[in-house]
C-alpha cells in the first residue's frame, strides 16, 4: 500500500528498520529470556538521533510529529516491541512537558531527552487506580520549600531506569481528579525510591516498576501547568500517545505476518509447502488485510493529530483499539500456522503473541476506550438537529 510518506519519513522509517534488523534482531531472544533492560540499544537509538524525532528543533530535536514517532515505533516493534515501548515511554513522559511546560523547564530537560542522555517515564497508575485513574491517592502537599510527594505508583514503564519522571499527584485531595497536578521528578531526588520490579508475560526487556515517594521534596518550579490541571493534561497526553500504541501493534503484527509467510513457504507436509493449502492461504490473506487496515487507521489518525486538529480523542482510541485487536488476532493465527513449532521459543512467534497482549491493556484498556468511543458517538448525536 502506498502511504505517501515524505522523503524524510521514508528515510526515518528505513533507518529505524536498519537499526532494528542489525542491532535488535540478533539479541531480542536473549533480552527477552534474561528480562534485561536494553541499554546498548538505547545508545544505538540515541546515536542515530531517534530520540530527537519527537522533540522540537529549538530544543535540539528534529521537530517530527505523531506520524514520524509512529514510524519509528512500528519499525522497532516489527522486531521487538519490548525495545519499542522502552523508547516510546520516554516520548509519553515528555508529552506534558512539551505541551504545557515553561520555557525554563523545556530548556532544562528536553535537550538531554533529545540527545538520548536521559530516558523519561510517565507515572499515573497506582494499586487502586488503574482504569479509574481519578482514584489516585498520591499527594503533593505545597510547602514553603516546594511540593512534598507521598504515595506510590504501580506498573511504570522505564521505572528505575529513567532519569525524568512526569508524576501525577493530588494537590487538593478534596477535589479528586480536579485536584490533580503534574510534576517533573528527577531520579535522584531524596525520598524517591523504586519498589517491585514486575516479571511480565511479554515485552520483557522493558522495565515495569513501582515508584515510591516518602516525603519527597520536589522544587516549586517542577510543577508543570497549573495546580488542578493534571488530569486534563494527562488525558490530552494519552490521546497523543495512543496512535503510538497502535503503531506498536501494527509493527508486531507485520513482523508476525512476514515470519509466517516465510515459514509456510518452507514447511512441507503431505509433500507440499503448507502455503499451498487453501485454509492457510485464507488465514494469511485475512492477516495481511487486517495489518494493512490497522496501519491505514493508525497513519490517518497520526496525520489528523499532526494537522493541528484540537480534539482527536475518539480517533486516537479507535486506532489503538483496532490495531491492538489486530495484533492479538494476527499473532494468534501466526502461532496456529506455525503449529507446534510456533509454541516453541526457537521461533519468535510465541514472543510476538505474548508481546501483542499488552497493547490491548495499557494506555486505556480496549474496554475503557470502546466506552470513550461510544461517549463520543452519543455526544455527536446530541449535537445533531
Ligand atoms: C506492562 C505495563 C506497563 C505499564 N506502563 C505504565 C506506565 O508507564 N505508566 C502508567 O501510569 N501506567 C502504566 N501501566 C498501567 C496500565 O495503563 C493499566 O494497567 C491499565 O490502564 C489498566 O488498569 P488496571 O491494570 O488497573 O486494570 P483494571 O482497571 O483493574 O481493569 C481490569 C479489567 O476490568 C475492565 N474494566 C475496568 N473498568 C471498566 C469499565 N468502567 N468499563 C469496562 N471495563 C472495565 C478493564 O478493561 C480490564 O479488562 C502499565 C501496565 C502494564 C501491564
Amino acid at each position: 500500500m502506498e502511504y505517501f510518506l515524505s522523503e524524510q519519513q521514508k528515510t526515518l522509517k528505513n533507518l529505524a528498520r536498519r537499526i532494528a534488523e542489525e542491532r535488535i534482531l540478533p539479541v531480542r531472544a536473549e533480552l527477552d529470556e534474561k528480562e534485561e533492560f536494553p541499554w546498548a540499544i538505547m545508545k544505538d537509538l540515541a546515536d542515530s538521533d531517534m530520540f530527537r524525532v519527537f522533540i522540537p528543533e529549538e530544543y535540539d530535536g528534529l521537530g517530527g510529529g505523531c506520524l514520524d514517532l509512529g514510524l519509528v515505533i512500528e519499525e522497532i516493534s516489527r522486531v521487538c516491541s519490548g525495545v519499542a515501548v522502552t523508547y516510546a515511554a520516554t516520548a509519553l513522559g515528555a508529552f506534558i512537558l512539551l505541551e504545557y511546560g515553561t520555557e525554563e523547564q523545556r530548556q532544562k530537560y528536553l535537550p538531554d531527552i533529545a540527545a538520548g542522555k536521559k530516558l523519561g517515564a510517565f507515572a499515573l497508575t497506582e494499586p487502586t487506580a488503574g482504569s479509574d485513574a481519578s482514584a489516585i491517592k498520591t499527594t503533593a502537599e505545597k510547602t514553603n520549600e516546594g511540593y512534598v510527594l507521598n504515595g506510590s505508583k504501580q506498573f511504570i514503564t522505564n521505572g528505575g531506569e529513567a532519569e525524568i519522571y512526569t508524576v501525577i499527584a493530588l494537590t487538593d485531595k478534596a477535589k479528586g481528579a480536579r485536584g490533580a497536578s503534574a510534576f517533573l521528578v528527577e531520579k535522584d531526588t531524596p525520598g524517591f525510591t523504586f519498589g517491585k520490579k514486575e516479571k511480565k508475560m511479554g515485552i520483557r526487556t522493558s522495565s515495569t516498576r513501582e515508584l515510591v515517594f516518602r516525603n519527597c521534596l520536589v522544587p516549586q518550579e517542577n510543577i508543570v501547568g497549573k495546580e488542578g490541571m493534571g488530569f486534563i493534561m494527562t488525558m490530552k497526553a494519552l490521546d497523543r500517545s495512543r496512535p503510538g500504541i497502535g503503531a506498536q501493534a501494527v509493527g508486531i503484527a507485520q513482523g508476525a505476518l512476514e515470519a509466517t509467510v516465510d515459514y509456510a513457504q518452507n514447511r512441507i507436509q503431505f509433500e507440499h509447502p503448507i502455503i499451498a493449502l487453501p485454509v492457510v492461504q485464507n488465514m494469511l490473506a485475512e492477516m495481511a488485510t487486517q495489518v494493512e487496515a490497522a496501519r491505514s487507521l493508525v497513519y490517518a489518525t497520526a496525520r489528523t493529530i499532526d494537522s493541528g486538529t484540537k480534539n482527536f480523542t475518539e480517533e486516537a482510541s479507535m486506532a489503538k483499539v483496532f490495531a491492538s485487536d489486530t495484533a492479538m488476532k494476527v499473532t494468534t493465527d501466526a502461532v496456529q500456522i506455525f503449529g507446534g513449532a510456533g509454541y516453541m521459543r526457537d521461533y519468535p512467534i510465541e514472543k510476538m503473541m505474548r508481546d501483542a497482549k499488552i497493547t490491548q491493556i495499557y494506555e486505556g484498556s480496549n474496554e475503557i476506550l470502546r466506552g470513550t468511543i461510544a461517549v463520543g458517538l452519543r455526544k455527536r448525536k446530541a449535537r445533531q438537529p
